[in-house]
């Protein structure tokens, strides 16, 4: 997944000595990923309940990743997820009208459940 290491005087202002120490540990685990030769994606992604979603658009144009696409299914379109490249931001999500995009881990239920709780404490 995207992501990255931080060291040196971007972490917090440190000696020179620190700052390289620092920064061959974050090229050390850099290294670590690049000789595998693949990453494993998270599993919180994005996925669409075809009978709700009614083909609007709103989610593709809204992915900054390009991880959902409108396709046709029979006469009617349908949002389609790409879960190899989905970033898991949820901004389609939280963007659907029919609230037909869930996110893996993170149902709406389960998201009201955390906005409640934290409305009452
Ligand atoms: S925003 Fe919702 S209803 Fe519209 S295409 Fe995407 S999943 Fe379907
Ligand atoms: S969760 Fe984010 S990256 Fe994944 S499909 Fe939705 S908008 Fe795209």
């Amino acid at each position: 997944m995207a992501g990255i290491f931080i060291c040196g005087l971007a972490h917090w202002p440190k000696s020179i000595g620190d700052s390289i120490s620092q920064a061959k540990a974050a090229a050390a685990k850099a290294a670590i990923l690049l000789a595998r030769g693949y990453v494993t994606a998270e599993p919180i992604v994005a996925s669409v309940d075809l009978e709700t979603c009614i083909g609007c658009g709103i989610c593709e144009g809204l992915c900054p990743y390009a991880s959902i696409i409108i396709i046709r299914v029979g006469k009617k379109k349908k949002a389609e997820t790409i879960p190899a490249s989905c970033k898991e931001c949820g901004i389609c999500a939280s963007h659907c009208p029919k609230f037909a995009i869930s996110m893996a881990g993170f149902t709406n239920d389960q998201i009201m459940a955390q906005v409640r709780a934290f409305c009452d404490g």
